[in-house]
């Protein structure tokens, strides 16, 4: 008999049916057995009477977690033991046949504890974390807030494009991840801090509308609730303005809240906007908390910060460093106000930031080859490094680059925040430490001699550990 979903069990009184699942708890009542069954739509109460003699005496072996297959009867619960904390809780299956696929060892935790196990132990053992609901119902909303912006951007015209990861740097202001070139000795790919620069090359190439759920890499240090890898939304349009972009990322998020979270309240609509410096004197902060309670997770007050600065001073070095990214447009009255004095320019970039977080970041681009020089050289890069560097940009620009512009938005913040969560290792699938580990894979690891000498890597005595 073909297996079905537990939550189709409902559907199903007075019909024999089989499921398959895991033993999520036992109990034993004088001679009846009963069984939590859990598959991943949810919990079956199972029960097994001693006048099925040999299935009863196998569930009387039945452990934790094993795997198991159940074929029985749908039965409605008597009134007084109807459990209205699941789904299935009206009925009952009153099991004639069973089945161990596969038994277990006792799991590290259990798995629906009511005190939560350790983050160290949850990570090691995430294929078991998982099974818990909170994580696994966390999973279940990121596909939904995937599939839900997939099909937003369809319906528009953009076209999911997917972008190299092997490749070569961009700037986006952290350290770069780097794979070495078997094929070429000494040389180097990048790991891409974010698509920017081919989602740019693609707008000259005529594409007008591009979106990706795109995976970035950022190689920092250990800083705040920030993951080594995660997934942006990222977008680019030709022709457009920051109006555009603004309406189109404010319906995007208005209506997947209306959709996926309908008991979310948005504080403002349109969403407020506020400049850069007076974000900065009323509240401090580029990412203002605007909810009237702060501690109220339904509440969502989202806020464009704009006028950007297009430069700041670097925290380690005498130089300037852009604030968003070099490909971002200077505003021109600016430049023309200020020639000489590049701090007082501002940018025609844009955050959008939600509850104290940023959750998307975007700018109106440089499509002009002068202008995009100058910003480099104003960075202090020198002809050499430029060329070597984005001689390609500045190349594709000379070809009829269209205005462009773009914005690309932190998904695993974003679904963070929708599930209340408090950091982003809760929403990632298979997430790593703050010091960039997996504690599963147990990676980093090291990799043999002969790896290492086909990669053409040699490992000083002094960091290998001991
Ligand atoms: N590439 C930028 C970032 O990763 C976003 C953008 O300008 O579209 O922050």
């Amino acid at each position: 008999m073909k297996r079905i979903a537990i939550n189709q069990v409902v559907k199903k009184v007075g019909k024999k049916v089989t499921v398959s699942g895991w033993v999520h708890a036992r109990r034993d009542h004088g001679k009846l057995i009963f069984i939590d069954l859990r598959d991943r739509s949810g919990l079956l109460q199972v029960v097994f009477s001693p006048d099925q003699e040999k299935t009863h005496q196998l569930a009387g072996t039945l452990r934790s977690e094993y795997v198991i297959m159940i074929s029985g009867v749908v039965k409605e619960r008597p009134a007084n033991l109807i459990n209205p904390k699941i789904s299935t809780g009206t009925i009952e299956l009153s099991a004639e046949k069973l089945e161990i696929l596969n038994p277990a060892k006792t799991p590290p935790f259990e798995i629906e504890s009511i005190q939560e196990p350790g983050e160290e132990i949850r990570m090691k053992y995430r294929y078991l974390d998982l099974r818990r609901s909170r994580p696994k119902n966390n999973l279940v909303m990121r596909h939904k807030i995937i599939k839900f912006v997939r099909d937003y951007f369809d319906k528009l015209g953009f076209l999911e494009i997917e972008t190299p990861i092997l490749t070569k740097g961009t700037p986006e202001g952290a350290r770069e991840f780097i794979v070495p070139a078997r094929l070429w000795p000494g040389k180097f790919y990048v790991l891409p801090q974010s698509p920017q620069q081919f989602k740019q090359l693609l707008i000259v190439a005529g594409l007008e509308k591009y979106f990706q759920i795109a995976r970035c890499f950022r190689d920092e240090d250990q800083r705040g609730d920030r993951q080594a890898e995660f997934t942006q939304i990222d977008v680019e349009m030709s022709f457009v303005n920051p109006k555009d972009i603004f309406s189109l990322v404010e319906k995007l998020m208005i209506k997947l809240v209306e959709k996926l979270y309908p008991n979310k309240k948005i504080s403002q609509m349109p969403f407020p906007q506020l400049t850069y410096q007076e974000s900065m004197v009323k509240y401090q902060t580029d990412k203002p908390d605007l909810r009237v309670d702060k501690n109220n997770p339904e509440e969502l007050a989202f806020c464009w910060i704009v006028d950007i600065p297009m430069f700041e001073n670097s925290e380690t070095e005498k130089k300037l460093v852009a604030v968003h990214h070099p490909f971002t447009t200077p505003n021109p009255k600016d430049m023309k106000k200020y020639p000489h004095d590049p701090l007082k320019w501002r940018a025609y970039a844009y955050d959008l930031a939600l509850n104290g977080f940023e959750i998307f970041g975007g700018s109106i681009r440089i499509h002009q080859r002068d202008i995009q020089k100058k910003v480099f050289d104003i960075l202090g890069l020198t002809e050499e490094e430029i060329g070597r560097r984005f001689g390609h940009m500045l190349n594709a620009f000379e070809f009829g680059a269209p205005p462009h512009g773009g914005i690309a938005g932190g998904l695993d913040r974003i679904v963070a925040i929708l599930q209340n969560e408090p950091n982003i290792r809760e929403v990632i699938p298979f997430s790593k430490t703050g010091d960039n580990r997996d504690l599963m894979m147990e990676a980093p690891s090291l990799i043999n001699e002969e790896q290492l000498k086909e990669a053409h890597i040699e490992i000083k005595k002094e960091d290998l550990p001991r």
